[in-house]
């Protein structure tokens, strides 16, 4: 089993939801909410409400894998919905950035279902990328019965909207590769969730079962802005995840390295 390390970029800055979503109101919520349970302290919390400049952490996740020498998969917004509010043209920095340093990027989907925004998000990507092939992710993992087959016939290398330890699926010519672990949902409340133990133990027991069904990739889904001191706990654990992989001598590989070992051409 291999490991394959990707990133959702659903944020970049502050200021793209001040007037265009609900996100800042719902960070103050659910962090005054935390704060009250006792689940964070009030020196987190003050961080926390820090709203304006910067949410990203692309700089601080490519400097962490350039020292360790892994690379990983991103997937970039190409239209806009569920607090996903940032100009498409405004990823174009840092798409070109990651691949000159030997990461894979690719479309992080808000059309599920529609095929001619499905082609939109698809183009656009590919005119600020200037790639040929590349894979996708949807937004909150949003699928239905026929999504698989529309990505298919837009001809995406790969799909990894599918969170389940299942080995990964044909879909005509495109492949799905599903999510073994996501951040949102390893552990309850997780933005809250300062328990580092539950974290790790909630890993293992995933990746047991990923071992026992004898899948060929573990795919990890870290949100970026977690790679941070706002987050301590989400950061460490991404950390002692990595280091646990490379004591482990696991792997690491990318989507479209993937693709290819199943095709059968290495
Ligand atoms: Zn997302």
């Amino acid at each position: 089993m291999k490991i394959i390390l990707s990133h959702d970029v659903d944020h970049l800055y502050w200021q793209e939801h001040y007037f265009k979503d609900l996100y800042l109101f719902g960070t103050v919520f659910r962090n005054t909410k935390g704060l009250i349970k006792g689940d964070i302290d009030f020196k987190l919390y003050l961080k926390r409400l820090k709203c304006w400049g910067r949410i990203h952490r692309l700089v601080e996740l490519s400097n962490f894998y350039g020292k360790n020498n892994i690379k990983a998969n991103f997937f970039f917004g190409m239209s806009n919905a569920l607090h996903l509010s940032y100009k498409y043209r405004s990823v174009t920095s840092h798409v070109n950035k990651l691949i000159s340093e030997g990461h894979k990027v690719g479309t992080h989907g808000i059309s599920f279902s529609n095929a001619r925004q499905i082609d939109l998000e698809y183009r656009r990507f590919k005119e600020i990328s200037n790639l040929n092939a590349f894979g996708i992710r949807n937004h909150y993992l949003r699928l239905n019965g026929y999504t698989h087959n529309l990505f298919d016939q837009q001809g995406y290398l790969f799909d990894s909207t599918i969170e389940s330890i299942m080995h990964p699926f044909k879909i005509n010519d495109m492949w799905e590769i599903p999510i073994s672990i996501m951040d949102a949902s390893l552990v309850v409340d997780s933005q809250l969730n300062q328990n580092l133990e539950i974290w790790k133990s909630n890993t293992l027991l995933k990746l047991e079962k990923a071992i026992k069904s004898q899948i060929p990739y573990f795919v990890i889904n870290f949100h970026d802005p977690f790679f941070s001191e706002d987050f301590p706990v989400i950061k460490e654990w991404f950390i002692w995840l990595v280091n646990f992989f490379k004591k482990e001598s696991y792997i690491f590989i990318t989507f479209e390295e993937a693709v290819k070992e199943l095709n059968g051409i290495n």
